[in-house]
Formats: structure tokens, sequence, C-alpha cells
């Protein structure tokens, strides 16, 4: 079987927000939009697609990054776009920061009433150390106080980034009729029947007009910026075609030049379709990109082309239970080069193992395709792998390497775990154990002095959804202590000081149920407070009380 689609048309993406901005309404309007799923769900109602955790649904809030191929058409060419889910909580940055790494560009959300909020920065700047392109999408156009131009402002001004306006809102707040494309100078008018999968192309109306002028004078600008040729063009005040102007914010956008803007509102339907126009339009095919580094097991520097007939290679980005699946195990991959093909066996340079490869799907909203081979450039589910952890190189064993790792943060809060019954302490154990191969950010530790059981995250809610994935999917009932946040700080003092702190903790304490100890770090300049049983940092209250 050969590719069904040239490497070009190929857009794997992640959609970003803050919590709230309207991730999960406009991913759910794109898969409707793409005809992957025929009966929208909202969000108030628990029945979004990729919310496919029960607690998401109950909480209203998406955790895990599942991806989702869909298919979109743009000047008559079909374009295959993957949709690598991405969390908005505070929490599970972690989950952020593992599809930020196999995603090739994104769209980022924002809510038109707030702008940029304090988590929206936090992702952006994860977004900008992985470099990848992003378009902005105004969202919730429709809400009172929805406000455009602020919104692009703060774009400018929070995040240091050049936003660009495409398009411009035509209407806001319950007079939201749909959007001005800035490129081709029409108004889209979208109808309310059929959800929005309809609208008209009509002339820019009149009380509009100026503010198009206007906004497209910068989006010109912007273009011809990119490229000589179209400098001088522009200067010449000639015309720019649509192509010109596209390709030109293409080259600007995937060169993190600057970030094209859109606007709509996802829940009104109201421009959702050009969104996807502009996903094509700007945001980078896995040929664009860089080709991936990773080293020999000599520990030679090693590249893989995006192609088909180099050497296979592949990272593990998320392991996951697929209820429909009869819990079998599913393992994320983004192939970077070659091809793998159900059936055959990977090298695990991670692990040092060959695993088999029984089946390969790729997840729909709707369904899974049963694949028989994976391409350079694809993200596809692997059924079958036992070994595999997030972050693992997937290679061919005759031409092992491994791929830069992701790096996954330190947990910073640890809670003491028990079985409510005695009976349940092994299961509970394997329970755990499983759940840390699923999430690199949640660790498993023992307390060797009174044997207790801890579980260590990235925050009380993420420790929460643990113990609630213990008795929902491993059926073990468990109480939890309380939580110990940790915290590191680096204390600066004097030869004599240090001394002093180090005998006040007697080089090691005790806090609550959790023993510590001192240990300089870098003699004369500081050192940290180390919980010597996690070898974590230790509770601030540990450390007023030392001083
Ligand atoms: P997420 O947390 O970023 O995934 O956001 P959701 O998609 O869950 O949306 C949060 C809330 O905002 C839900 O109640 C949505 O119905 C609502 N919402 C999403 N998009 C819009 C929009 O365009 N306009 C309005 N008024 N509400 C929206």
């Amino acid at each position: 079987m050969a590719r069904e689609f040239p490497l070009e048309r190929y857009r794997n993406i992640g959609i970003m927000a803050h919590i709230d901005a309207g991730k999960t309404t406009t991913t759910e309007r794109i898969l409707f939009y793409t005809g992957a799923i025929h009966k929208m769900g909202e969000v108030h109602e628990g029945t979004t697609t990729t919310d496919w955790m029960v607690q998401e649904r109950e909480r209203g809030i998406t955790i895990t990054s599942a991806a989702i191929s869909a298919f979109w058409e743009r000047t008559g060419q079909r374009y295959r776009v993957n949709i690598i889910d991405t969390p908005g909580h505070v929490d599970f940055t972690i989950e952020v920061e593992r599809s930020l790494r196999v995603l090739d560009g994104a769209i980022a959300v924002f809510d038109a009433v707030n702008g940029v909020e304090p988590q929206s920065e936090t992702v952006w700047r994860q977004a900008d150390r992985y470099k990848v392109p992003r378009i902005c999408f105004i969202n919730k156009m429709d809400r009172v106080g929805a406000d455009f131009e602020m919104s692009v402002g703060t774009i400018k001004e929070k995040l240091g980034a050049r936003p660009v306006r495409m398009q411009l809102p035509l209407g806001s707040e319950d007079k939201l009729k749909g959007v001005i494309d800035l490129v081709r100078m029409k108004a889209l008018v979208f109808q309310d029947a059929e959800q929005g999968s309809r609208f008209d192309v009509v002339d820019i109306p009149e009380d509009y007009q100026e503010a198009a002028t206007a906004a497209r004078g910068e989006l010109l600008e912007a273009a011809a910026e990119q490229d000589d040729a179209l400098t001088e063009k522009f200067l010449n005040g000639d015309e720019l075609t649509e192509e010109e102007v596209r390709g030109a914010i293409r080259k600007g956008c995937v060169g993190l030049k600057l970030f094209p803007v859109f606007c709509g509102s996802a829940f009104r339907h109201k421009g959702v379709q050009p969104l996807l126009d502009a996903v094509v339009d700007y945001l980078p095919s896995p040929l664009d990109i860089p080709p991936i580094h990773g080293k020999t097991p000599k520990g030679e520097d090693a590249i893989r082309e995006t192609r088909d007939d180099a050497p296979f290679s592949a990272l593990a980005f998320k392991i996951m239970n697929d209820p429909s699946f009869s819990s079998q195990t599913l393992t994320f991959l983004r192939v970077y080069s070659g091809k793998l093909e159900a059936g055959t066996a990977v090298w695990n340079s991670v692990k040092g193992k060959r695993e088999r490869v029984s089946r390969l799907v790729q997840m729909r909203a709707d369904k899974k395709d049963e694949l028989t081979e994976c391409y350079a450039g694809d993200i596809c589910a692997v059924v079958g792998l036992k070994l595999a952890t997030t972050g693992d190189t997937l290679c061919d064993d005759k031409q092992q390497i491994v791929l830069e790792r992701m790096e996954f943060p330190e947990p910073v809060i640890d809670i003491a775990i028990e079985p409510k019954s005695t009976a349940d302490q092994d299961k509970i154990i394997q329970a755990l154990q499983r759940l840390a191969m699923e999430d690199p950010s949640f660790r498993v530790r023992s307390n060797e002095e009174t044997g207790q059981t801890l579980i260590a995250g990235m925050g009380e809610l993420h420790l929460e959804i643990i113990v609630d994935r213990l008795l929902r999917e491993f059926k073990v009932d468990a109480n939890i202590g309380k939580p110990q946040v940790a915290y590191r700080e680096t204390v600066t003092a004097t030869k004599e000081a240090e001394g002093k702190y180090i005998r006040q903790a007697g080089g090691k304490g005790q806090y609550g149920h959790i023993n510590l100890r001192v240990s300089p770090n870098e003699p004369g300049k500081g050192f940290e407070f180390v919980n010597s049983i996690t070898g974590g940092a230790v509770s601030k209250e540990f450390v007023d009380a030392a001083r």
C-alpha cells in the first residue's frame, strides 16, 4: 500500500488555550465540519468526543491528549489534519509539553472578553520553547464585552509576539454575524441553520469598509516584509495577489516571525471553517519543519529526514487504555522517518528491547481506521506494545537511534496513599505503576521508614484524578493523606549560616511524616533542603521552621 496523502498535505496540529477559552468547543466544531462527527457534543452536556475520560466529562476539563485524524478540503485538495488534544488546566502543563513535542503547528484559542490570560501565557511560552508556529483564534466574539482589538493588543503586549489580523469580526456580542476576510476583502455571513455549515460570501458592508481597509494595509505590509520581491512590489504600489499574500504570511508564520489572527465564536458556529482553511494555508506540513535529531547507540549525533525511505524512527507520546478496545494499551506515536508496518517488530532504544507491533490504528472521532502501514510525518496508535512508556524512541533495530527526549518536570506535590482494604495492597501498587507508565509526571515512591506508599504529581487535581482513576479503572478504593507541597529554595548564605541551618535541621529533620535532610549545594553559594524520601524538595513550612 502506498501513502494516500503526500506529506505536504498533512497538518499535525494542537489546539491550545487557557481553560474555558473554548478549546473543547472549537475542537468539537472542527470535527463536525470535517465530517468526523455528525452530532455535535456540547461541553455542558458532557458529550464531547475528545474528552474520553469520565472525570473529564464530570469536571468539564480536558486532561487526556488524544490524537484524532480529520480531513479538510481546500482548493480542491484533501488534507489530513491530525489533531492532538492538549489540556488547558495548569496542573497538566506536562501534557501540553508532550503534545507540543510531536505537533508541527497549533491554534491558540483566546477568549475575546479576556484576551491573553495567565495560563495562555504559560502555554504560549512552552510553544515558543518548542518553536511551534501558531495561528490565533479570538473565540467568544458573541459574549457581552467581547473586544477583538483589545484581545489582539494583549497578544502584542503580554506575549511580545507580532499578531497579524487576517480577519475582523462582522458585528460582535449578540450582533455577531460572521467575519471579514482581509485577504479576499469579503464578508462571510454565517447562517444560523444547520449549525453554521453554510455561510454567504458578500461585499463588506459600508460601515466596515474603512476599518477593513486599514487592517488590510497592515496585513499587506506584514506580508510584503517576508519576501524581497514582494517588498518591491508593495513599495511600487502594485497589488499583491491573494496567493502572494497567503504565501508570504505562511512563510512568516512557519518562521515564527508573525502570528495570523482569526476570530469568531465556536459556540455560535461562526468562523470555524475559515479557521480550518487557515490551518492548511498557514501552518506547516511535516516537510516544513527541520528533520529530527538524535543519538546513535555509540553516542554520535544522527539526523532522520522526514522521508518514507529513511530508517524508521518514532516517538511514543501517549500511552492510554482505550475503553472501546477492551482496555488494550494504545501507544500513540509520531512517526518521524521511514514507515512502520503492522505485524512487524520494532526496537525500543530507550528500554533496549524488541517489541512486536500487533496492530496499527488511526483514531477518528467516531471510529478507528485499521492501518497496514504508517508513514513518516503521520500520527498513529499501536496496539500490542507492553514496554513502551511516554517519551521512548521506537526505531529500526538495524539503524538504532534515540530521538531527542521529551523533558518532564519533577512532580511538585506528594500524598501518602493506602487502599481502604489491606487485601488491595498488591493491586494498588500494580495499578499505580501502570498509571506511572502512562504519565511521566506522576511518580510512585515508598517511604522506607514507614513503608507507606507516596504518590507524587503536578498538583492536587492531578493526584485527585489518579485516585479517581484507581477506583474507576482498577476498582481500588484508596485513602489519601494530607498533600505535601514540595518547595525548592536555594538559600544563599555564608559558610557560618549554612552550618547553622544544617545543625538546626540536624543534618536530618522531621516534618509531619516526611523525613528531611539538608544537602549542601555548591558549598559557599547556598544549599537546598531536600526531602530524603522523595529526593525532591521539601515543604515551605519546613524551610520556614528551620530558619
Ligand atoms: P476549554 O476549557 O478551553 O476546553 O473550553 P470549553 O470549550 O469547554 O468552553 C468553556 C465554556 O465556554 C463552555 O461553557 C462553552 O459552552 C463556552 N464557550 C465556548 N465557546 C464559546 C463561544 O464562542 N461563545 C460563548 N458565549 N461561549 C463559548
